[in-house]
C-alpha cells in the first residue's frame, strides 16, 4: 500500500509509471516491439563536398573531448528515459559527416559509452563510415579491435576525373589503398559507396567502374545516382551541365541492378546491394520501420511505445546548440513528439516501398487503422496490371520494373 501521506496526484503518477513499465516489460517479453538499433551522427568533415546536403561542418580539428562527453550524456539520458526497455541493440551505425576523422581511441571510447548503457545483441552489427584519406591502416586496426565489424568506405568513383569533379579529398590510388587495407584488417563486412550518372558519364564507363567495384568483392555496395539538392554548390552549377536524358537515367539504374545481380549482389533496396547474408542490418531496420536511437547533432530517432504509439526525436542541428542542450537540463522537446497515425503510415510506406521486402500490410494497418490495399485499391490494381507492383496477402512490393518509379508512385499516393 502506498503511504496515505502522498497526495492523490503522486499516487496516480506512480500508478501510471508502473503500468507503463510493466507494459513495456510485457511487450519486451512477447516480442511485439520492433528491433532496436542506434545511430550516432559525427557532424565533422575535412571540407564540404559540392553535392552534399548532410548535416556536417568542415573542421581543422575535431573537438573530440566535448563532443564525446555530450554524446555520453545523451546516451545516459535516453537510457534513463527508456529504462524499462530491455531490447538489445541489433546494430550500431557511426555515420556522418566523416566518422573516420575520429581517432582510434575516440571510437573505442564512444563504443564503450554505448555499451555502458545498452545491451548489445551477441551478433550486433557495428558500422563505421570512413573516407579513404582519413582511414589509415593503423586507425582501421584500432577500430576493428574496439568492435567495429563493418566498414563503409566512401569511394564514390573508380575514376580519377570523376573524383575530381565530385571534389573528393582522395584520389584513386588512396581509394584502392584503403580498400586493400580494410580487407587486410578483416572486418566481417565491407561496403563501398559509389555515385553514378555524373555529367557526361557514359554507360560503358560506369560499367568499367562497376567491374572494378565487383572485382574487389566487397560484401555490400551502395550505388547512388547523383542527386543535386537545393542549396548545394552543384545546384547553382547544374544549368551548365549536359542534361541527363530520362532513357539514360533508367539505363544506368537497370545496368547497375542487372550487373550486380549477375555478380551475386542482391538488390534489397533501390540503391543497396548485398551478397547473401550481408544486408545492412541498421539500414534495413529503418526501411522496415524498426526503432532506432538517434544520437548526436541533427540525429533523429524513432520509438514504439508498445501500444501503437510512434515517437520521433530530433536533436538540434547546430553543434553549439547540441552541446548546450546536453550541458543543461532536459530541453522542451525531450523526449520527442508523438507521430500522428497517418504520418506514421506515410513514413512506413515511403521507406518500405523502396525496399525489396515492400510494405507489410499488417504493420500499416496497426499504425493507421486502415488497410493499405483498400485505401488506394484502384491505384494498386492499375500498377499491378502494368507490372509495377505485386499485391500479396501480407505485403505490397514493387517489381523490378516498378523500382525506378517509386518516387513517382509515392507522389501519386499522397
Ligand atoms: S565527406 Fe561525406 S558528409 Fe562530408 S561533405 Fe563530403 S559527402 Fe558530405
Amino acid at each position: 500500500m502506498l503511504s496515505t501521506a502522498y497526495p492523490l496526484v503522486i499516487h496516480i503518477l506512480l500508478w501510471i509509471t508502473s503500468l507503463y513499465a510493466w507494459r513495456i516489460k510485457i511487450y519486451n517479453i512477447i516480442g511485439s516491439l520492433p528491433p532496436l538499433t542506434l545511430y550516432v551522427h559525427i557532424p565533422f568533415c575535412r571540407r564540404k563536398c559540392p553535392y552534399c546536403d548532410f548535416h556536417s561542418s568542415p573542421v581543422e580539428e575535431i573537438p573530440e573531448a566535448p563532443f564525446l562527453a555530450a554524446v555520453a550524456e545523451e546516451l545516459r539520458r535516453w537510457r534513463h528515459h527508456w529504462a524499462q526497455d530491455e531490447r538489445p541493440l541489433q546494430a550500431i551505425f557511426l555515420g556522418g559527416g566523416t566518422p573516420s576523422l575520429l581517432s582510434g581511441a575516440a571510437v573505442a571510447r564512444l563504443l564503450g559509452s554505448i555499451q555502458q548503457h545498452w545491451r548489445l545483441a551477441a551478433d550486433c552489427e557495428i558500422t563505421l563510415e570512413a573516407n579513404p584519406e582519413s582511414a589509415s591502416l593503423e586507425k582501421m586496426q584500432q577500430w576493428h579491435a574496439s568492435g567495429i565489424n563493418r566498414l563503409s568506405l566512401g569511394i564514390q568513383a573508380f575514376d580519377e576525373e570523376r573524383l575530381r569533379f565530385l571534389q573528393r579529398p582522395h584520389d584513386l590510388a588512396t581509394a584502392r589503398r584503403a580498400i586493400a587495407a580494410a580487407q587486410g584488417v578483416g572486418f566481417a563486412a565491407l561496403n563501398l559507396d559509389l555515385i553514378y550518372a555524373t555529367p557526361g558519364q557514359s554507360l560503358a564507363a560506369w560499367g568499367r567502374e562497376l567491374a572494378e567495384a565487383m572485382a574487389w568483392q566487397p560484401q555490400h555496395l551502395s550505388c547512388y545516382q547523383l542527386t543535386v539538392e537545393a542549396g548545394t554548390p552543384f545546384f547553382a552549377q547544374r544549368a551548365s551541365w549536359p542534361p541527363l536524358e530520362e532513357a539514360l537515367e533508367l539505363a544506368f539504374f537497370a545496368e547497375t541492378r542487372s550487373r550486380l545481380a549477375e555478380g551475386g549482389w542482391l538488390a534489397y533496396e533501390t540503391s543497396n546491394f548485398a551478397q547473401p547474408g550481408f544486408t545492412c542490418r541498421h539500414n534495413s531496420n529503418y526501411w522496415s520501420f524498426g526503432d532506432y536511437v538517434g544520437i548526436g547533432p541533427a540525429a533523429h530517432g524513432k520509438w514504439s511505445d508498445g501500444s501503437g504509439g510512434i515517437w520521433r526525436t530530433q536533436n538540434p542541428v547546430a553543434l553549439a546548440d547540441y552541446l548546450r542542450l546536453l550541458e543543461g537540463e532536459i530541453g522542451p522537446d525531450w523526449p520527442g513528439v508523438r507521430v500522428p497515425p497517418a504520418e506514421a503510415g506515410r513514413e512506413c510506406l515511403v521507406m518500405g516501398l523502396r525496399h525489396a521486402g515492400g510494405v507489410e500490410r499488417a504493420l500499416y494497418q496497426r499504425l493507421t487503422g486502415v488497410d493499405l490495399l483498400a485505401q488506394h485499391r484502384s491505384r494498386w490494381m492499375a500498377w499491378q496490371e502494368a507490372g509495377f507492383v505485386r499485391v500479396e496477402a501480407e505485403r505490397i512490393c514493387l517489381t523490378e520494373q516498378g523500382m525506378p518509379l517509386a518516387d513517382a508512385m509515392l507522389l501519386e499516393l499522397f
